[in-house]
This record gives C-alpha cells, sequence and structure tokens, in this order.
C-alpha cells in the first residue's frame, strides 16, 4: 500500500471511496504492471454479507468489477437461493489486480493487498463473510480442507465466517453445483443464528455494557 489509508472525520462511505481510488492506483506488488484496471470491489457499504473471491479475471480486469464474467453470473444465481442480490452484498476479492493469464496469487502479492482488505472489513462491518475459495479461506482457515467445512459458520469476533466453494469450482465440476447451492440457500439461516448470538451476547453483558459498548 502506497499511502496511508485516511482516517479523518470523513465518512466511512468516505473513506470506502477514498480507499478505492488508492486501489486504483496502487503501485504495491509486480500485478499493477499487468492490469487494465485494478477492482477494488463493489456493492452495498452497509452490507450485513460480505462475498471475498480470490482476484479478478479477464472480464474483471476489463471492467473493473468484480465476478462479471461466468462465475460472476452463477455467482448472481446463488444469491438469488438466498433470496438475495448483488446490490444487498459487498463483494470484492483477497487481490484487488488481475494475476497475470489467471494464475494463482503469489504470498507477496496478497500480502501487499491485505490492508485495503482490513479496512474494507472494518468500514463495512459485515455480520457474515463469505469466503469464495482458497485464497479467501486461507485468511481465516488454515490447513482445512473445503470439502469438510463449506457452509459451516465460524465465529471470529462477532462475525460469522462460512467458507463456500469458489463458484468456478462448481461450474467445472457439476457434482459441486449443488452444494454451493445449498449452501447459499443456508445464508438467510446463518444470518438470523448471527442476530440470535448477538442478542444472547448484548443479554449477557446488561443494558449498562450494552450502553458502553456503543460509545
Ligand atoms: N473470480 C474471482 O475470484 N473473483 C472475481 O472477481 C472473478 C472471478
Amino acid at each position: 500500500m502506497t499511502e496511508p489509508i485516511p482516517t479523518s472525520a470523513a465518512t466511512d462511505e468516505q473513506t470506502l471511496d477514498s480507499i478505492a481510488e488508492q486501489i486504483k492506483g496502487c503501485t504495491a506488488c509486480e500485478l499493477c504492471r499487468s492490469r487494465t484496471h485494478a477492482v477494488p470491489g463493489e456493492g452495498n457499504y452497509h452490507a450485513r454479507i460480505m462475498l471475498i473471491g480470490e482476484g479478478p479475471g479477464y472480464h474483471e480486469d476489463q471492467q473493473g468489477r468484480p465476478f462479471i464474467g461466468n462465475s460472476g453470473k452463477f455467482l448472481g444465481e446463488l444469491l438469488g437461493k438466498a433470496g438475495l442480490n448483488r446490490e444487498d452484498v459487498f463483494i470484492t476479492n483477497v487481490v484487488k489486480c488481475r494475476p497475470p493469464g489467471n494464475r494463482d496469487p503469489m504470498p507477496d502479492e496478497i500480502a501487499a493487498c491485505s490492508a485495503y482488505l482490513d479496512a474494507q472489513l472494518e468500514l463495512i462491518d459485515p455480520d457474515v463473510v463469505v469466503t469464495l475459495g482458497r485464497f479467501s479461506m486461507q485468511r481465516w482457515f488454515q490447513n482445512e480442507r473445503i470439502s469438510k467445512i463449506h457452509g459451516e459458520p465460524r465465529q471470529d469476533g462477532k462475525r460469522l465466517i462460512v467458507p463456500m466453494y469458489h463458484p468456478a469450482a462448481a461450474l467445472h465440476q457439476a457434482a459441486l453445483r449443488t452444494t454451493i447451492e445449498d449452501d447459499f440457500a443456508r445464508l438467510p439461516k446463518i444470518l438470523a443464528e448471527h442476530d440470535q448470538r448477538a442478542e444472547v451476547e448484548n443479554e449477557r453483558l446488561g443494558p449498562k455494557q450494552e450502553q458502553m459498548r456503543l460509545f
């Protein structure tokens, strides 16, 4: 990251816009040399659900928007299974610039981009994060197998993290299609589970502590 993320009196929305501008001009790793457009992410800044993919592909690089190729079209259908559309969620990636030839992102590229994702997570503050594919899963779940843990939410502070197969994997392997569809269909229940846990926690804290937590 080349410039510090502003923390002044700007609103969260303004800060998120300014982070997107920084990403568009970022030169923190080699991926800036081959990109057409950086892809900061898009969607609802007040989303309860944030989806994190791996990195932009060809179409995303051409247009500067996440998940707009074949996997994006399928992602739209998957969101529909949860009664959601793209405007309800925030969609971004672990790396914001396309790795050439769609190769895997390198550890130094993921590291160079991670402060952007940290800031987006902090400012959007989603209740539920859905990881799509290996590289975003690794941020929360190391040495685990997606075949074992997909669709199972885990608590991370006040947030639930749900590892899911990458939509592209399900497009290439017909057997995974129903699996990922079923995982997405459970999202409303997972949101309700989040709310129940938050309610129990608020009751445990009691009204005084809860009031203090708000300040
Ligand atoms: N695959 C990803 O992981 N992200 C995109 O934005 C597009 C395809």
